[in-house]
C-alpha cells in the first residue's frame, strides 16, 4: 500500500511583533493576541510538528503514524521522504515552512550560509528564506538589502544607528515573492501575512531591534556577527525561477523560486489540475493549502481522495505518485534541491 499525505499538526510562536491574523484569516486556535508564527511544516527541536494521518470522511486512519512527531518519523522512515534516495539523504529534515503573521515590525537581521552556521553555530546549518505575500495592508514595506558600500561604512552606520539610511525599504503587495538568500539585511514589517520557506535553522542574527523591550529588556542584537556575514556593497541577484504554466481552464502553476536548496510553486486550481508527469517528484513534496477549498486524489486510485482546506499543510510521501487537485484552490508547494 501506498503511504498517505502527512498532516500536520502546526506549532504556533508568541512573539514581540505578533498579532491576531493568524486566527483571523486561517482560523487558528493561536495561543495569544501576540502569536507571530505558525511553524506549518517543522521538524525543528523549537517546534516540532505532530503528524496525523486520516480517511477521506476526515476521521483519524488506523496508522501508526498519526501522533508521532515529523523529526521522529523523519529518523525512523526516511524512505518515506525520499524513496530510492534514502540512503544519502541529509540526517536533519531540511525545509521549514511557516506562515509570519507581522502586526508590528520584524527586527532588522541576517542569517548566516552554511559555512559560517557549521563554524560558528555548533555545525547547525545557515538560512536561506523565501517570502511568499499571501496578504499585505495598503501601505506595507518590506526590508532588503543595504547601502553600505564597504564594511567600514555599514559599522559606522550601525554604531551611529543611521538605520533607515542603511536599509532599503519596498512597498509590498499580496501575490509578490522575494528571495531572500543568506547574508542579505531583511526585514518583515507591520501589516503583513508570509508564507515563508526556508532552510531547517533558527538562527538570526539581530542589527536592530527599533530599541523595543521585551519583558522589560531590550532583544539581544548580533552586531560581530552581522558584520561578519553581510557582504558590501548589496548586490540584489535575480530570483531564479522557470515559468508560469497557464492551462485552458484557468489553472496555473508558477514557479517562485528554484535554487540549489529548495523548489517552490504557486498552483492555482480553477475546477481541476492533474499534477503529473515531470511534475510528479521522487522525493517528498511539501503542501500548503492558502486559500480554498477542495481535495487531492491519487491517479492510481480515484477510491483515496482527502478532503483539504484553507489553513492546513501536508507533505505528500516520496511514492505518493500523480494526483489531481479539485475545487477552487490556492496552494504553495515545496521540495528539497
Ligand atoms: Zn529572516
Amino acid at each position: 500500500m501506498k503511504a498517505q499525505p502527512l498532516f500536520m499538526e502546526p506549532v504556533f510562536k508568541e512573539m514581540i511583533w505578533g498579532g491576531t491574523a493568524l486566527r483571523d484569516v486561517f482560523g487558528y486556535d493561536i495561543p495569544g493576541d501576540d502569536t507571530g508564527e505558525c511553524w506549518a511544516i517543522s521538524a525543528h527541536e523549537n517546534g516540532d510538528c505532530t503528524v496525523r494521518t486520516r480517511n477521506a470522511d476526515g476521521t483519524p486512519a488506523p496508522t501508526d503514524l498519526d501522533g508521532i512527531k515529523l523529526s521522529a518519523l523523519y529518523r525512523e522512515m526516511p524512505a518515506l521522504f525520499w524513496g530510492d534516495a534514502a540512503e544519502g539523504a541529509p540526517a536533519r529534515f531540511p525545509i521549514l515552512t511557516k506562515i509570519l503573521a507581522a502586526a508590528d515590525d520584524l527586527s532588522i537581521q541576517v542569517h548566516p550560509d552554511d559555512a559560517y552556521a557549521h563554524e560558528h553555530e555548533n555545525g547547525a546549518d545557515g538560512k536561506t528564506e523565501c517570502w511568499y505575500v499571501i496578504d499585505a495592508k495598503p501601505d506595507a514595506t518590506i526590508i532588503i538589502g543595504h547601502n553600505a558600500s564597504s564594511k567600514e561604512e555599514l559599522k559606522q552606520m550601525m554604531d551611529e544607528k543611521r538605520f533607515k539610511e542603511l536599509v532599503r525599504e519596498i512597498p509590498v503587495k499580496k501575490g509578490d515573492f522575494f528571495f531572500i538568500e543568506a547574508g542579505t539585511v531583511h526585514a518583515i514589517k507591520a501589516g503583513t501575512l508570509i508564507l515563508e520557506t526556508q532552510q531547517n535553522t533558527d538562527i538570526t542574527y539581530r542589527l536592530y531591534d527599533y530599541d523595543r523591550l521585551q519583558n522589560g529588556k531590550p532583544r539581544e542584537l548580533h552586531l560581530e556577527k552581522c558584520l561578519d556575514v553581510i557582504p558590501c556593497p548589496y548586490q540584489p541577484k535575480k530570483v531564479p525561477h522557470a515559468e508560469v504554466r497557464a492551462f485552458s481552464n484557468g489553472s496555473y502553476i508558477r514557479n517562485l523560486v528554484t535554487c540549489g536548496l529548495f523548489g517552490v510553486n504557486l498552483i492555482s486550481v480553477t475546477d481541476e489540475l492533474k499534477i503529473c508527469g515531470k511534475d510528479v517528484r521522487k522525493t517528498f513534496t511539501i503542501v500548503s493549502v492558502l486559500d480554498g477549498e477542495g481535495a487531492i486524489t491519487r491517479a492510481a486510485d480515484s477510491a483515496e481522495t482527502w478532503q483539504i482546506r484553507k489553513g492546513e499543510h501536508m507533505i505528500l510521501p516520496a511514492d505518493f505518485g500523480a494526483y489531481t487537485l479539485t475545487g477552487n484552490l490556492q496552494i504553495v508547494t515545496s521540495w528539497p534541491e
